[in-house]
């Protein structure tokens, strides 16, 4: 029997497709067996591509903060000079982080809605000598991505030696990366979001500079120490014994992602992206995030003055689409559309309709179907761009 399952649009965890979610009911392995060295590889194998790298990516049992934790503690020492680039809250989050362990954080704050500014970053640089900087790639507060090429060829040029540490975690696998040709040091995501898994993993890779520079950081570690998880993954284990279910359901999401092709997720995902933002303004909800570096895995849109988002939103959910909040200072200013994982056109689509047949039923000024034929050509048309 299948059960009815809510459209799941937030930006992670995501839904499962029917295979994943089989994938995590598995009866366990040992996981210092011959069958759990052959998941890591594979995994491995599968994901290094999406990280655009060809070093190893260690996997860690946690949340995506973990990860983000990892990144630190594993570079850097209490008094380090480090440069925390936010354009939202999880920018804040990743400065947090390194302020919690001591470092000296100097921050560039982008105005919510807009990328960082290679340009205002490679000046702050020029000012200090700081061992390391912080980006996100795509904040999922605000629904913007920032161009980490640019700011990564900005950081290199002012700062030669500093360390680039990247938050992907709502980004890889559905956008392209290239850590090892932009120079970033490390990266880490997460198994709920692109990767359409369970919460439970996340992936952090580490270029030799960032492997270097883990021999002598001194800040405290051990769960998340990151040498040792690259010392038993030589022999196909990890340190501590891992969310072996979760692996299961990442393995088979690569498996599903290497069988439509890199190309076609990210065709997919710029197609999701266009028809979500197309069919938000198409409805008469104004973007967060300035045009120019809009997320192509969340949206934002602002709540109109005099919309009672509560009791609108409740209606959404009793049509099964289960909307994201807004996060941070816009906690019940903005509403937030996931476009990432196993998602379609399709589901965007019935998305859509949803929010315009709650629209209509609350006087809301909007012309019936006009919306999902707009997002639907929207789809087409980013379609045919290349990724
Ligand atoms: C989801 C997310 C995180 C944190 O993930 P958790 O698994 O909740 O710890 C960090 N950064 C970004 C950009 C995210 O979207």
């Amino acid at each position: 029997m299948t059960r009815f399952e809510p459209n799941l649009r937030i930006p992670g965890p995501t839904s499962l497709p029917p295979s994943v979610k089989e994938a995590g009911g598995r009866q366990m392995i040992n996981h210092r067996g011959p069958e759990f060295r052959a998941l890591l590889e594979r995994l491995q194998a599968g994901m290094k591509p999406y990280f655009g790298t060809t070093g190893e990516i260690a996997i860690l049992s946690c949340a995506g903060t973990g990860g983000l934790e990892a990144a630190i503690v594993n570079t850097l020492s209490p008094g380090d000079r480090v440069l925390g680039v936010s354009i939202g809250a999880f920018g804040d989050r990743f400065a947090r982080i390194a302020e919690a362990y001591g470092a000296s954080v100097d921050r560039v704050s982008a105005e919510w809605g807009w990328s960082a500014a290679p340009d205002e970053v490679r000046e702050r640089l020029g000012m200090g000598e700081y061992r390391a900087v912080l980006l996100t790639h795509n904040e999922t507060s605000t629904g913007v991505m920032n161009p980490i090429q640019e700011l990564a060829a900005a950081i290199r040029q002012a700062a030669p030696e500093a360390l680039i540490l990247v938050d992907t975690v709502s980004s890889l696998g559905a956008v392209p990366f290239d850590m090892d040709g932009w120079g970033i040091d490390v990266v880490a995501t997460a198994s709920q979001k692109a990767w359409m898994a369970a919460p439970g993993l996340a992936m952090v890779a580490a270029s030799e500079r960032a492997r270097a520079a883990m021999r002598t950081a001194r800040m405290p570690r051990f769960y998340f120490d990151l040498p040792k998880h690259f010392e038993a993954m030589a022999s196909g284990e990890t340190p501590w014994t891992p969310a072996i279910a979760v692996a299961f359901q990442v393995d088979e999401g690569i498996r599903l992602m290497n069988a439509e092709g890199q190309a076609a997720v990210f065709a997919r995902h710029l197609a999701c992206a266009a028809a979500t933002q197309t069919g938000l303004e198409a409805l008469g909800f104004e973007l967060f995030a300035e045009p120019t570096h809009r997320s192509k895995t969340v949206t934002a849109a602002w709540i109109p003055d005099g919309l009672d988002w509560k009791a609108f939103n409740g209606e959404i959910k009793r049509r099964d689409l289960v909307l994201a909040g807004g996060q941070g200072k816009l906690t019940g200013k903005v509403f937030r559309v996931g476009h990432l994982g196993s998602v379609t056109v399709g589901e965007i689509l019935e998305a859509i309709k949803t929010i315009e047949a709650v629209s209509l039923e609350w006087g809301r000024h909007v012309e019936a179907g006009a919306a999902v034929a707009a997002a639907e050509r929207a789809a087409a048309g980013a379609a045919l761009q290349p990724a």
